[in-house]
């Protein structure tokens, strides 16, 4: 169906889609293709290593599938912290990655854990890493004939795993500041939210925690952190606020962990 009207809207949990209904009166003329009887789209599974997300999977499916604490703790984690009950039995972490906002929960801590995209359309299939998807405000790389049809997550031993959200109140808030950080033995992975038109990973961040750069206050981070992000002042938040609290949480919740952090 969506091969053959490619300006069809794919809906999952609608979530996104319908908060926006009222103000997109143009696009309720366009066909809405309902995913949510593919049962297909809804396991989560563990394959060769890995965990494998169908593109129905919820928050919900995430909290209370077994071992998920034990092996991506952060993946329940920011789950809980996304709306509330109704929101997470109903969202989709493909949702959350294909809505593309920049003050996601769910995409950082994907990331943070080296997560790819699945897509496939009737011309085939093909994987994208998340960091890689997107190339700037709500652009990304997915033709609109293909569906996400899965997330992968590879299985590696994590002996650092953070999730900040900083927002306006401890639940039912967008983010001022998210940050999903990991240490592993592929290296740093610090993904910062709220801070740029999209959710992205800090390359100078994580090159100054992986050289042992030594830091001894927050605004040692502030080069570094100024060459990854750029906020911008809106209703919720400066970016002068936005760049100190990234420099904050980054130097309170590692100084534990990183010996460089003094
Ligand atoms: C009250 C409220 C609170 C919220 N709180 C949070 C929060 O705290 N944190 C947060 O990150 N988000 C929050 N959200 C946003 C939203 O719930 C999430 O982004 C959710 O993950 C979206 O998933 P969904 O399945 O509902 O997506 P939908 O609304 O169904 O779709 C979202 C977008 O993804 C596309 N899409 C969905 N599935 C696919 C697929 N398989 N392939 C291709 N395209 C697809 C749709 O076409 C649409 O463009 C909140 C929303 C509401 C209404």
């Amino acid at each position: 169906m969506v091969a053959e009207r490619p300006e069809s809207i794919p809906i999952a949990g609608g979530t996104d889609l319908l908060v926006h209904w009222p103000a997109r009166v143009a696009e309720h003329e366009r066909a809405y293709v309902d995913l949510s009887r593919i049962a297909e789209l809804r396991s989560i599974a563990w394959k060769n290593g890995e965990l494998v997300l169908g593109a129905l999977a919820t928050y919900w499916d995430v909290i209370h599938a077994g071992r998920m604490n034990e092996a991506y703790p952060l993946l329940v984690t920011a789950a809980r912290q996304v709306g509330a009950v109704q929101i997470q039995t109903r969202g989709t972490w493909a949702g959350n990655i294909v809505n593309a906002s920049p003050a996601a929960d769910g995409v950082p801590v994907l990331m943070a854990y080296d997560a790819t995209v699945v897509l496939e359309s009737t011309r085939g299939r093909e994987e994208v890493p998340l960091d890689a998807f997107y190339s700037g405000y709500k652009q990304m790389t997915k033709r609109p004939d293909q569906l996400v049809v899965a997330i992968r997550i590879p299985w590696r031993e994590y002996d650092v795993a953070i999730f900040e959200k900083v927002g306006g109140r401890r639940a039912q808030a967008i983010a001022k500041v998210g940050l999903a950080i990991t240490h592993s033995k592929a290296g740093w992975r610090v993904v910062a939210a709220s801070v740029a038109p999209t959710v992205r990973r800090c390359p100078a961040v994580e090159r100054l925690l992986n050289e042992g750069t030594p830091v001894r206050s927050p605004d040692d981070l502030l080069p570094a952190i100024e060459r990854d992000v750029t906020p911008i002042d809106d209703l919720r938040s400066t970016a002068s606020y936005r760049k100190r609290v990234m420099a904050r949480l980054l130097y309170y919740d590692l100084r534990g962990v990183c010996p460089a952090f003094q």
